[in-house]
C-alpha cells in the first residue's frame, strides 16, 4: 500500500499570485500544450467524481459545436463540506483565472459561476473581483466574459446537469447520461463543468508547472486538497493537505483521541470506523472525497448520524425517479422501525438489499451514492442500530 505522511500545503491560498502574468504565460502557449501540462499534472476533478481534468478539457475541444460553455460548479451542498466558500472569499481571482484558461482551449466566450443560493453573501465582493478580472482581460485582449448565476438552495443542484436546468430556468432536476456535458451541457452545447478547487488548481499548474503538483500525493492522487474538517475535533477548519495520507494519520493529527470513526466525502460518502483507521488511504484509491470530512467520538450514535444522513436525502431527492423518491423515505422509516424494536435487526439486511438495487437504478449520484453511507454506517456499527 503506497501512502503519503499527513503534509500541509500551501497552494490554493497561496496570495503570492500575478493572475495577469499567469494568463499571459497561459494565452501564450498552444491549447494542446495546456491539455498536456495539465494532463501531466495529473489534476483530477476535485468536486468528488474525480475525473481526469485534461481530458474533459480535451473532450469538449473536440467537439464540434458553434459555441462551447465553461461552468464552475460552486453549488457547494455536500454536507460537511464548507471548502469552496473560502476559496471564492480568499482567491476569486483564481477561480475566474482557471476559467479562463479553461476557455482558450475549449474556445469559449462565456463562463458561468453558479453560485449556491446559501452563499448569497459572498455575492457583492465576487461582482466586485469580476470587474476587476474582467478588466484584465480586456488589457489582454482576452475575449471571455463570466456571469455569475445564483443557485436557490437546492443540493441537487450540484449535479451537473440539474444544475444546467436550473442555469436555464427550468426546474433543477438531473438529466439521462450520456450525454455527458463535454457533449450536450448547457443549452446542450459542449461545456466543461469543474468544480471551484478543480479551476484554482488548473490555475496554479500554469503557473507552477505539472510538475510541482504531480509530485505530491500517490499515483492514483495526485497533487493536493482542501478538506473542510469538522465535528468532534480541536482542529475544526479548513486545511490544504497532501492526498493520499491513511485516516490514522489524519485522526492522529485533528481527532480529539476518542475518534470512533470518520465520515469522509460528506452525507454521500463513507463511514470510516476505527478498526479500518490504519488500512484506508484518503484518496482516489481509497475513500475520495470531495472536501468533507466529519469526526465523531464515543459520545455520538451512529444511529443518530445516520438517521441525519437519510432526512437530509429524503429531504433534497428530486422525486423524479422511483428508487430514490421511496428508496430514501424507506431507508429512514426501516431504520426508525429497527431502533423501536417494531422489526428485527434482520431487517437491515433487506434494508443493505435495498440501497444496492438504489445503487444501480437510482437515476444520478443522489440516489446511487446513498448506500455509501448507508452500508458503511449500519455495517460498522450494527450494535448502535438496535434499541
Ligand atoms: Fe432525483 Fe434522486 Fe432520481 Fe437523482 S436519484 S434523479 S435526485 S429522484
Amino acid at each position: 500500500m503506497t501512502y503519503t505522511q499527513l503534509k500541509r500545503v500551501d497552494l490554493i491560498f497561496d496570495q503570492d499570485i500575478n493572475p495577469k502574468e499567469i494568463l499571459k504565460k497561459a494565452y501564450s502557449l498552444s491549447n494542446e500544450d495546456i491539455v498536456k501540462e495539465v494532463l501531466e499534472s495529473g489534476l483530477k476533478g476535485r468536486g468528488g467524481a474525480g475525473f481526469p481534468t485534461g481530458l474533459k478539457w480535451k473532450f469538449t475541444a473536440e467537439q464540434p459545436a458553434s459555441e462551447r460553455f465553461v461552468v464552475c460548479n460552486a453549488d457547494e451542498g455536500e454536507p460537511g463540506t464548507f471548502k469552496d466558500r473560502e476559496i471564492l472569499f480568499q482567491v476569486p481571482q483564481k477561480v475566474f483565472g482557471g476559467m479562463a484558461i479553461c476557455a482558450k482551449v475549449i474556445d469559449a466566450k462565456l463562463g458561468f459561476v453558479y453560485l449556491r443560493g446559501e452563499y448569497r453573501f459572498l455575492l457583492p465582493e465576487l461582482k466586485t473581483q469580476l470587474d476587476i478580472f474582467q478588466k484584465t482581460l480586456k488589457e489582454l485582449s482576452i475575449d471571455f466574459k463570466i456571469e455569475i448565476v445564483m443557485g436557490s438552495g437546492a443540493y441537487i443542484c450540484g449535479e451537473e446537469s440539474a444544475l444546467f436546468e436550473s442555469m436555464e430556468g427550468k426546474r433543477g432536476e438531473p438529466r439521462n447520461k450520456p450525454p455527458y456535458p463535454t457533449i450536450s451541457g448547457f443549452r446542450n452545447k459542449p461545456t466543461v463543468i469543474n468544480n471551484v478547487e478543480t479551476l484554482v488548481y488548473a490555475f496554479m499548474i500554469m503557473k507552477h508547472g505539472a510538475k510541482q503538483f504531480k509530485d505530491l500525493g500517490t499515483s492514483d492522487s495526485r497533487g493536493s486538497k482542501v478538506f473542510s474538517i469538522s465535528g468532534d475535533t480541536p482542529k475544526a477548519g479548513i486545511y490544504e493537505l497532501e492526498l493520499g495520507m491513511t485516516v490514522d494519520h489524519f485522526v492522529e493529527e485533528f481527532g480529539d483521541g476518542d475518534t470512533k470513526s470518520v465520515q469522509v466525502g460528506g452525507a454521500s460518502g463513507f463511514c470510516v470506523p476505527r478498526k479500518k483507521f490504519k488500512e484506508t488511504i484518503i484518496g482516489f484509491e481509497g475513500v475520495p472525497t470531495g472536501g468533507s470530512m466529519m469526526l465523531f467520538n464515543s459520545s455520538r450514535s451512529m444511529y443518530n448520524v445516520l438517521k441525519n444522513y437519510l432526512e437530509f436525502f429524503q429531504e433534497e431527492s428530486c422525486g423524479q425517479c422511483t428508487p430514490c423518491r421511496v428508496g430514501c423515505q424507506q431507508l429512514l422509516l426501516g431504520i426508525e422501525a429497527v431502533k423501536h424494536g417494531e422489526k428485527p435487526i434482520s431487517y437491515l439486511d433487506q434494508l443493505l438489499k435495498l440501497t444496492q438495487t438504489m445503487k444501480i437504478t437510482a437515476k444520478c449520484g443522489l440516489g446511487q451514492s446513498v448506500a455509501n453511507s448507508f452500508s458503511s454506517i449500519v455495517e460498522n456499527f450494527k450494535e448502535e442500530m438496535i434499541y
